[in-house]
This record gives C-alpha cells, sequence and structure tokens, in this order.
C-alpha cells in the first residue's frame, strides 16, 4: 500500500485540439481535491497545465509549481500556487518535482510531457525510487504510444515487469486507487536485467 500525499502531473503547455482533454484535466483535479491530494507540477499558467492548477486551487485545494528561471517568463508562470519552485534548470526541476511527488501520473501533453513521463519511469526501471507511474489515456490519445510500448515488449528490449510499472487508466479515480494499492516490485528484479 502506498500514501499519496502529493502527485505529480505532467500535462501539456497546450490544451490540446479537444474539450475532453481540458475535461479530464478538471475530473483528476477534482479526484485530488476530493482525497486531498496536493497538485505538484510545471508551475506555468497556460495549457492543461494551467487548467488543472487552476481547478484544484478553485476547489480549494493546494498546488506546488516547479519551474525553472528560464522558463517563468515563457511558459506564463501562474502567480496564485499554494507554493511555487523556482530552480536553476531543467534538471533540478525534474528532480525537485519527483523529491516533492509520491507518484507521477501523465495527462495529453507533447514533447516536454512524453521526455518528463518516459525520465520518471525510467527512474523507475533502474529502482531509483519506488513510487508508482502511470498515464491517464483520454480520448485514446495515448492509444499508440501503448501499441508502440507493447512491440517494444514483443521485441524484448523492455522486460514485462517494467512495462508494467507504467499504470493506463482512463479514469482519474480508477488510477489513483492503482497508485494507493502499489506496491513496487523487489528490488532483485532490477538487479538481474537478463533474468525473466
Ligand atoms: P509540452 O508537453 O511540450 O507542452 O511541455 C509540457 C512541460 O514539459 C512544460 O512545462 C515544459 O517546460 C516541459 N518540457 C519541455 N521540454 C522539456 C524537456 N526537454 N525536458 C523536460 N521538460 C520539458
Amino acid at each position: 500500500m502506498s500514501t499519496i500525499n502529493s502527485l505529480c502531473v505532467y500535462c501539456g503547455s497546450s490544451s490540446g485540439r479537444l474539450e475532453a482533454y481540458s475535461f479530464a484535466a478538471h475530473s483528476l483535479a477534482d479526484a485530488l481535491v476530493r482525497r486531498n491530494i496536493r497538485l505538484v507540477y510545471g508551475g506555468a499558467s497556460i495549457g492543461i497545465m494551467g487548467i488543472i492548477a487552476n481547478r484544484v486551487l478553485e476547489l480549494g485545494g493546494q498546488v506546488i509549481g516547479v519551474i525553472p528561471q528560464a522558463l517563468a517568463h515563457k511558459e506564463i508562470l501562474h502567480n496564485h500556487l499554494t507554493e511555487l519552485h523556482i530552480t536553476q534548470s531543467m534538471h533540478e526541476r525534474k528532480m525537485r518535482m519527483a523529491e516533492l511527488s509520491d507518484g507521477f501520473t501523465a495527462l495529453p501533453g507533447g514533447i516536454g510531457t512524453l521526455e518528463e513521463l518516459f525520465e520518471i519511469w525510467t527512474w523507475a526501471q533502474l529502482g531509483f525510487h519506488h513510487k508508482p507511474c502511470g498515464l491517464l489515456n483520454v480520448e485514446g490519445y495515448y492509444d499508440s504510444l501503448i501499441a508502440f510500448l507493447d512491440h517494444v515488449l514483443a521485441e524484448q528490449f523492455v522486460k514485462h515487469h517494467h512495462r508494467e510499472l507504467l499504470m493506463v487508466e482512463k479514469n482519474p479515480d480508477a488510477l489513483i486507487e492503482r497508485y494507493l494499492n502499489y506496491a513496487a516490485p523487489a528490488a532483485k528484479q532490477w538487479l538481474v536485467k537478463e533474468e525473466c
């Protein structure tokens, strides 16, 4: 069983083509506030990032933003967060977000979202953290990525138990429930890379 006090959400600095992406950000925000879980995110006021932060704040929840100095202007920093961390670099931003969070989720987003999700999943594969990772597959946005990951598995470039570390759900409550029930695989699985 895991305790989730803070959830890191990676998501687009754009809003995307469909309103469904914004609705999904709202429903994840609703689920977080209902469960008294803090949002940790990239600190911007634009795109899906701004939408989820604003919704959590509107509902009386807590939002921690983490943004590198170099993007504070470009990404249009959110000025009304519960807590704001300004970092010196992108690497420091991602490390701080990881330290502040008990789990990680991606909503629809672009290259930055994918990079952040893959990095935190890689760190889980390596046993650098033991926190749950997953994504919300809104309107099938991640279908083709999931199909590709199955191909990576079939071609034996990822182990089954490492593929399983990335949980996929359509519904925020279902994903959070899985996080709460998550127990990281035994450490020895990471040490014996060629088995399984
Ligand atoms: P995007 O999904 O591309 O709209 O970006 C979402 C978030 O990812 C934004 O906060 C970006 O600052 C961040 N981001 C963009 N590029 C990178 C990168 N190379 N490494 C880490 N984060 C990034």
